[in-house]
């Protein structure tokens, strides 16, 4: 694999590895375990293996492996570890690196299942978690202590989109010593910027863009060799949270079309955000390319694109809102995004029902908020059935 290879052609070859067939589709190698020449070869192995050496899949596996070595390669971290979900990846990364009597300070604006680790399980063992508005660089400064010993937020926030400067918190962070654990579920693996910003390590959920059809459930963990390999390794390694081999070959073929697949969403995305805006039965078209979503300096700083998913409030709260969900035709009503088939969801009775209302003002998620995930239709038809729909209120 070369170094110098660019992103497109990296998607295409990038840990690519053969058996002695020279197979020109990857190999799925659905193996659990593996043999060894002799037992001086097994107890060899299991003092160290060697790159191509394996032990147990759930350990590693070579199939699981060319998609660790392609996805890191893409996102320019050293190595990774590729998990059963995404929400394996982000309890993997915190779990293997936090310890009774840590601080954490976390963006407030979470997926849901964040939230839960955060406030719920690690809290549940004696690590202390101030969550701050991720927007509010004055609110980062105040809160990161000696003490802090890991720092986490979603790059671009679920659903409301709003925007961190990654590097001035990462620059933070650093000063006091604390690790920067970066969610890029949405900010999407081909526009990623964690690692030119300085984050620590990058997670993200594979079941969106990189399976991007609404199949396979998966995440990745991407960093330096010393703490996927290390602590990250590990911990997951022996808790049970690897990926299934199969999994990892639907993955390696979706990594082929991720490009053309994500920039063809958000070029829709941006045609469509512009379509929305200033129509009169909504309010407050979120989408951080359009200059008025409230960090779109901030954003177009670090990305090219908004990304493929848009956030909007219907006006007339929720029964407006159930109105124009259920005259959709070619949008589809479910909770996940980034599938090629476009989907609506609303999250104050879905993905954050659980959430006190108190919680739902602060982080604005409103009755009317609707959570757009733009698929590969064209997005004309897109915009046809929005209006439509819109027209029914
Ligand atoms: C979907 C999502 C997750 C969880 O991923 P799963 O693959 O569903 O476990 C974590 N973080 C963010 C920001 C997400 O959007």
């Amino acid at each position: 694999m070369s170094k110098d290879w660019k992103k497109r052609t990296t998607l295409v070859h990038g840990g690519s590895r053969r058996s002695q067939y020279g197979e020109m589709s990857e190999a799925i190698f659905l193996t659990q375990g593996f043999v060894y020449d002799s037992a001086e070869a097994a107890e060899q192995r299991f003092i160290k293996s060697g790159d191509d050496e394996f032990i147990y899949a759930r350990y590693g596996n070579p199939t699981v492996r060319m998609f660790e070595d392609r996805m890191s390669a893409i996102t320019g971290y050293e190595d990774g570890f590729a998990c059963a979900s995404g929400m394996a990846a982000v309890n993997g990364a915190l779990m293997a690196l936090l310890k009774a009597g840590d601080h954490v300070v976390s963006a407030r604006a979470l997926f849901g299942s964040c939230l839960y680790v955060l406030e719920e399980v690690l809290a549940r063992f004696g690590v202390e978690i101030t969550l701050v508005d991720g927007t509010d660089r004055a609110a980062w400064e105040a809160a990161i202590r000696p003490d802090t010993r890991l720092v986490f937020l979603e790059t671009m926030s679920n659903p409301t989109l709003e925007v961190v400067d990654l590097k001035f918190v990462c620059d933070l962070a650093h000063e006091h010593g604390a690790l920067v654990v970066a969610d890029d579920a949405m900010s999407t693996p081909i526009f990623s910027y964690s690692k030119a910003c300085g984050a620590d390590l990058c997670v993200f959920s594979t079941t969106k863009h990189v399976d991007g059809q609404g199949r396979m459930l998966g995440g990745i963990i991407c960093g330096s060799r010393e703490l996927v390999r290390g602590p990250i390794e590990s911990y997951l390694k022996h808790t049970g949270g690897a990926m299934n081999p199969f999994t990892a070959w639907v993955h390696l073929k979706s990594l082929d079309t991720l490009d053309l697949r994500v920039r063809a969403q958000a070029a829709s995305a941006m045609q469509i955000a512009e379509a929305l805006e200033g129509h009169p039965k909504i309010e407050g078209v979120r989408y951080p390319q359009l200059p008025s979503h409230p960090q779109h300096k901030v954003a177009m700083a670090q990305s090219p694109s908004g990304g493929t998913v848009i956030a909007f409030d219907v006006k007339g709260g929720k029964e407006a809102c159930f109105t124009f969900l259920n005259a959709l035709e070619v949008l589809k009503i479910s909770n996940n995004f980034a599938d090629s088939k476009s989907i609506v969801t609303h999250p104050a009775t879905t993905t954050h029902q659980r959430l006190p209302d108190e919680q739902k003002v602060t982080l604005n998620i409103g009755p009317g908020l609707v959570r757009l995930s733009v698929g590969l239709e064209d997005p004309e038809d897109l915009i046809a059935d929005l209006m439509q729909a819109l027209d029914r209120i």
